[in-house]
């Protein structure tokens, strides 16, 4: 239960994740909106407000879209990946907070005191921006609404109170407007959550579904699939590195009998068993796989024919010595070897091993047989 909280939490971490790295995709276009549209309101605004007053509010925005593209280059350059994304989100969160409150405070501080005209222009923008900031951060919710509340609360209330019956209709038009976007936005950020969400949820299943695809229950190895599947890709690293390969290729002896004189649950649980052996003897570094009903092969990267025949040499004294204890019974086991080795195909490989494993069935089962490739 604990470890499927977790799961679930580690997953609303990748969408987070997910989601900030969208935003840091859409804000190198959007500061540089923020910049001339800063730009273009000082030009309007120019005839009727002080110059001091507005160089010294463009300084202020010209100092914040610095500072983002500083924020932004470094998040390109780094290329943050995975949960390590989410260290970025609080230094987006206060560099946008600070645009945002020099854009709705600014607003104030630059609206000219004769023209009406170039004060709604001035809301105007900031209505513009709130748009931008709905289509921008639509993903976060939250950032959103404090983008929103930042620009235009300053403005609205500067409206409210001016006394003028057309500044308060055109500051409740603003916020009917505002309501009806957030909640289209709200719509598209949940949808967007639920489509991430969604998307690695099913990468999760696709990766769960192929490994039970590759996996063999009852002995806990790989099976025929997945030996085919590592197979080929050690073939193409040993063509590469000119390194040998080694197969060996393993058959129970006279498994018929365990099933006719113990049952076939004995059989199983000798399957099972042998399974454990493997495991245990065999390293993770090479791949071991039930290839057959009582048949398993074993790929060995990096390993020559010497040493793969010592391995399955040590192989065939386990099962010689670890019988099987199966109601009480103790059911003795053997099993038989044909080891291959060199810069072959994985056929020519499995060929080999298996011509060799035939010789140690022919020459009295519970030996290890070799051939070295001449392919
Ligand atoms: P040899 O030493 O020549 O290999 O003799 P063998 O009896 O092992 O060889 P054979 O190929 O004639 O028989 C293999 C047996 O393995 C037949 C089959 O019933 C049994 N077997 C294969 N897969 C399973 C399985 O999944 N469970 C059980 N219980 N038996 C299996
Ligand atoms: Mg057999
Ligand atoms: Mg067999």
């Amino acid at each position: 239960m604990k470890a499927g909280i977790e799961k679930e939490a580690s997953l609303e971490a990748l969408v987070q994740a997910e989601k900030l790295k969208l935003l840091y995709q859409q804000s190198f276009v959007a500061v540089f909106g923020n910049f001339f549209s800063a730009l273009l309101l000082v030009i309007v605004l120019w005839p009727v407000q002080q110059h001091h007053v507005l160089l010294a509010w463009l300084a202020v925005i010209v100092f914040i879209t610095v500072l983002r593209m500083i924020l932004f280059t470094r998040y390109r350059n780094i290329q943050p990946d995975g949960l390590e994304i989410l260290a970025w989100k609080r230094p987006y969160i206060i560099t946008l907070l600070l645009a945002s409150v020099a854009w709705g405070f600014g607003a104030v501080y630059i609206m000219p005191v004769g023209s009406m005209l170039h004060q709604a222009i001035i809301y105007y923008f900031l209505m513009g921006m709130s748009g931008g900031a709905v289509a921008a951060y639509s993903s976060q919710r939250g950032i959103t609404l404090m983008t929103i509340g930042c620009v235009l609360l300053p403005a609205t209330v500067w409206l409210l109170m001016s006394g003028s019956a057309t500044f308060v209709i055109m500051a409740i038009a603003a916020m009917l407007f505002i309501i009806a976007v957030l909640r289209a936005g709200k719509v598209m950020s949940d949808t967007m959550h639920d489509s991430f969400l969604l998307a690695h949820e099913l990468k999760k299943a696709k990766e769960k579904a192929e490994n039970i695809a590759e996996l063999d229950e009852l002995t806990g190895l790989g099976n025929r699939r997945a030996f085919y599947r590592a197979g080929s890709t050690f073939i193409e690293h040993s063509k590469r590195t000119n390194d040998s390969l080694s197969m060996i290729v393993m058959d129970m002896d006279h498994f018929k009998i365990i099933n006719d004189s113990h049952g076939h649950a004995a059989g199983d649980d000798a399957l099972t068993h042998i399974g454990r052996l493997l495991r245990t003897n065999v390293r993770n570094s090479d791949v071991c796989a039930r290839v057959g009903g009582e048949e398993f092969g074993i790929l060995l990267p990096s390993t020559t024919l010497d040493g793969a025949v010592n391995l399955a040499e040590k192989l065939r004294r386990t099962i010689e010595d670890a019988p099987l204890i199966f109601d009480q019974d103790e059911i003795p086991m053997t099993a038989s070897f044909g080891v291959s080795s060199g810069n072959a195909s994985l056929d020519d490989l499995f060929r080999d091993a298996d011509a060799a494993l035939y010789e140690a069935k022919a020459a009295g089962r519970n030996l290890v047989m070799y051939q070295q490739a001449s392919h």
